[in-house]
């Protein structure tokens, strides 16, 4: 049997990679140049255990049978990567429109409002959920 059919037979039934998988290696990137800088100090073995574990760690979920679980884990950690991005858009939003609008939470359904600056309290309506709640702007 070639080597290629029998990795491609190992390979049967295993999950594989995903963008979480692509994470790791990133994370284990980054953990291996932080250890650059800190040799002989506590800090270089602590990076040194940290790669092996996130080596392991995507080895077991690369190689893993339980695909269900491992894409329920892929599809959290996109959640929380789709939240991070959308904080950045909006802080580069604040700044890009800094002199047209204000954003500001509802509180009730936690929708972010692009406001039009006007300057004092103002009453706002939420178009999502409808609730009223009290904006000041000061600037
Ligand atoms: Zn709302």
């Amino acid at each position: 049997m070639k080597f290629r059919e029998k990795l491609a037979r190992f390979m049967y039934g295993r999950y594989g990679g995903d963008q979480l998988g692509i994470f790791l290696i990133i994370l284990n990137v980054i953990v291996i140049i932080a250890s650059w800088f800190m040799r002989q100090t506590v800090g270089y073995y602590v990076c040194l255990f940290l790669s092996a574990a996130l080596i392991a760690l995507y080895i077991y979920r690369a190689f893993s049978r339980k695909r269900d679980k491992r894409s329920r884990e892929n599809a959290v950690f996109m959640k929380i990567i789709t939240k991070i991005k959308e904080f950045f858009v909006r802080q580069f939003n604040r700044v890009r429109y800094i002199r047209k609008y204000r954003y500001r939470k509802c509180k009730n359904c936690k929708t972010f409002l692009r406001l039009p600056r006007k300057q004092g309290r103002h009453t706002v309506r939420c178009p999502k959920c409808g609730n009223t709640f009290d904006v000041n702007i000061i600037l």
